[in-house]
């Protein structure tokens, strides 16, 4: 399913109970309903009411055949236990990541038509949601780091002949985990130094580090196995070595800051946008650029 990206595209699901839930349900298990238990599938059946039921029945509830489990899309989520429909979260969510100077509880609580109380604790879960899983271990196995500039606009200062870019925009490093998560945030500037730090603090010391050829990276990368693709001399893979998974999060990235941001500007916005957009690739959230998780969807596993 391909999801949606703005306010009117996500206006059904805002509206609809059903449809909410079941966005999450693409969002959360891409392949289908997983039992968290088992991590099954092909064991797992929805729970229908009976014709003859008296009972009302609980929609979105599911099974697991080999484990008997009963359990939903909101099981082992942020929004498990809520009685705030999935719409409300959802318009929640939306706001929150959409919002470039935050959205505080007030206004969650006017703009959502719920009480204060619930609109705060919507405000908590779900900025949890968004920091919690994203740092809780560091990026293993093979790990794509790539570097770009976003944002801000190019303006020739007088007599200028020509602009420099890099003063007007804001660096933005990536670290992308392949088949896996990804980590993005905005540098002060791409140094060795900044770079080092960002792989230290995140990247684990027996992980394989594919970059460009960004001579930084050398002593960036603190003796972890490091290879380099040339891109000076146009090649950008050789064999297993390239830096794509990376680019194409940048790109997605960039695509998202057009639709929701419309622009960055530099220094806070940018990480706000950074932060609603790491999380793991596995998925997606309703953004659609933003490689989920920050909406909990996937905070159990399953
Ligand atoms: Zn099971």
């Amino acid at each position: 399913m391909d999801t949606p990206l703005n306010w009117s595209e996500l206006g059904p699901y805002f509206a609809d109970e059903n449809k909410a839930r079941l966005l999450l349900e693409s969002m959360r298990w891409p392949n289908g309903p997983t039992c968290p238990q088992c991590k099954q599938t092909a064991t797992v059946y929805r729970m229908l009411k009976m014709a003859d039921s008296k009972k009302p029945g609980r929609p979105g509830l599911l099974r697991c055949r080999a484990c008997k489990r009963q359990f939903t899309v909101t099981t082992g989520t942020v929004f498990e236990d809520s009685h705030i429909p999935m719409t409300k979260w959802l318009q929640a969510i939306y706001l929150i990541t959409a919002s470039k100077k935050g959205m505080s509880a007030h206004q969650l609580h006017r703009m959502l038509g719920l009480t204060y109380k619930a609109a705060w604790f919507m405000g908590h879960r779900l900025r949890y949601a968004m920091s919690t899983d994203l740092f809780a271990s560091k990026l293993s196995g093979t790990v794509e780091v790539d570097e770009t500039y976003i944002g801000g606009k190019m303006r020739f200062a007088d007599g200028a002949k020509s602009v420099d870019w890099r003063k007007a925009k804001t660096p933005v490093i990536a670290l992308v985990e392949r088949g896996g998560r990804v980590r993005a945030f905005p540098m002060e500037r791409v140094t060795a130094e900044t770079l080092g730090k960002a792989i230290a603090d995140h990247v684990e010391t027996d992980a394989v580090i594919m970059s460009d050829e960004l001579n930084a990276y050398t002593k960036a990368v603190d003796g972890r196995e490091h290879h380099a693709t040339n891109h000076g001399a146009r090649e950008y893979v050789r064999g297993n070595v390239h830096s794509n998974t990376a680019e194409g999060f940048f790109s997605l990235l960039k695509r998202g800051i057009n639709g929701i941001y419309h622009h960055v500007g530099k220094g806070t916005s940018a990480s706000t946008a950074m932060s609603s957009r790491s999380g793991t690739t596995r998925a997606r959230c309703p953004m659609r650029t933003a490689p989920n998780c920050w909406c909990g969807a996937r905070k159990a596993s399953g």
